[in-house]
């Protein structure tokens, strides 16, 4: 037997974390890792953040788990406060990104049916999109090294490039649902959309019946410096999938739809056994408490324009490996140079110079802190990454 009884579908690195503080992570051999990955965008409030902590440890004593089938007062009230909030009316909780991108198809295509258009299925996704990994997910993106070996994949998908509106509606027919759309794509590289686009559309949506469903995963709550990005392109989409920092590690998601788009939700279309449990609505809480705190994402604002400034600076310093910055607020991206890879380039600084980044596609490096991190940590950062640029060998070509 050769195979790992953990399934070997991850290219695991050798850090092998066990312990976190802060902006810091500790292996298994007690050394210690600057971590500006953040699980992916995931600890939003870093590692053993006390309010978090305290707040599922109490849950877990007093109720971990109970069924849909009863009345949940831990959810109404989460979802109470997100809708207080932005654009939705309803929130339907789950566990992970791809099952708030799964619950965002399906209410886009229920909506159409019960507007007795039942042949509007299709959504335009975008190029180097990423919408995670169950069927439906992967069927939201065009890019091979998701999709191969995993066909038939689900029907009821176009596929524009990113950011050129001309081309999406070009797609539109009859059988059009909406667009799905990353306002910044996290995984095909820190690419934000352009004003023009997402207002484009916006625009068109509302003129052609059709929805706006906004993959938020990523790039919300609170990565890029307002509680959600779309908040900075003036426009309000009519369905969100929302995950990731939602939980601040706890396992967490949430599909967010307004009043109308929600209205083929009735009982008996979705459900989820885990989704919306009180022990994920007491992390949920605790990551709001925190996140709505004055000033709380105003920080994040400052703290993303001085991590970009400083990495504007240091470009010039090495100038043969860096190309340029990109992104908003916490959610940058450092675009390499060939012959330079990103994936190799953040082993070198992880293995290295103990510098936790993540490599997204377009050969850009991705920066995702926490959003607690401090004027030290981005120093710590830049020091980092200048001196792993110095000693730097990009891999030979063949
Ligand atoms: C991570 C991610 C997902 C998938 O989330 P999972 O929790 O891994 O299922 C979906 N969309 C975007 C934009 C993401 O970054």
């Amino acid at each position: 037997m050769t195979i790992t009884p953990l399934m070997p579908v991850y290219p695991r690195c050798d850090v092998r974390p066990v312990r976190g503080e802060g902006c810091y992570l500790i292996g298994e051999r007690g050394e210690r890792y600057l971590d500006f990955a953040s699980g992916i965008a995931v600890n939003a409030l870093g590692h053993g953040h006390p309010h978090l902590t305290k707040a599922i440890q109490e849950q877990a004593a007093t109720l971990m788990h109970v069924s849909n089938m009863y009345g949940s007062p831990q959810g109404e009230k989460l979802a109470k406060r997100i809708v207080d909030h932005c654009f939705a009316d309803t929130v339907f909780f789950t566990n992970s990104g791809a099952e708030a991108v799964e619950c965002a198809i399906k209410t886009a295509r229920r909506y159409h049916y019960a507007d007795g258009n039942p042949q509007k299925h299709t959504l335009i996704t975008f190029n180097s999109a990423f919408h995670g990994r169950t069927l439906g997910a992967i069927s939201a993106t065009n890019q091979p090294k998701m999709r191969d070996g995993f066909e038939p994949l689900l029907p009821g998908f176009a596929y524009a490039p990113f950011n050129d509106l001309d081309a999406a509606l070009a797609l539109v027919d009859e059988n059009t649902a909406g667009f799905l759309v990353e306002p910044v794509q996290g995984e095909g590289g820190i690419r934000p959309a352009t004003q023009e686009f997402l207002k484009g559309l916006r625009k068109a949506a509302d003129e052609k019946g059709l929805l706006l469903v906004l993959d938020e995963v990523q790039c919300g709550y609170g990565r890029t410096g307002t509680w959600f990005a779309h908040e900075q392109y003036g426009i309000t989409p009519d369905i969100l999938a929302s995950a990731k920092g939602i939980g601040g590690g706890f396992p967490l998601g949430a599909c967010l739809a307004t009043e109308e788009a929600a209205k083929g939700m009735v009982f008996g279309t979705h459900g989820s056994t885990y989704g919306g449990n009180p022990l994920a609505m007491a992390a949920g809480e605790a990551i709001l408490d925190v996140m709505f705190e004055d000033g709380f994402l105003d920080r994040v604002k400052t703290m993303g324009e001085r991590l970009r400034s400083g990495l504007e600076q240091m470009i010039p310093n090495h100038d043969q490996l860096f190309d340029s910055v990109r992104g908003m607020g916490l959610m940058l991206g450092l675009k390499l140079k060939e012959p330079a890879v990103s994936r190799d380039f953040v082993a070198h600084c992880r293995d290295n110079h103990g510098l936790l980044l993540v490599a997204a596609g377009d050969n850009v490096v991705r920066m995702l802190p926490p959003l607690v991190i401090e004027e030290d940590h981005i120093s710590e950062c830049i020091e980092k990454l200048s001196e792993a640029a110095r000693v730097y060998t990009p891999p030979a070509d063949d």
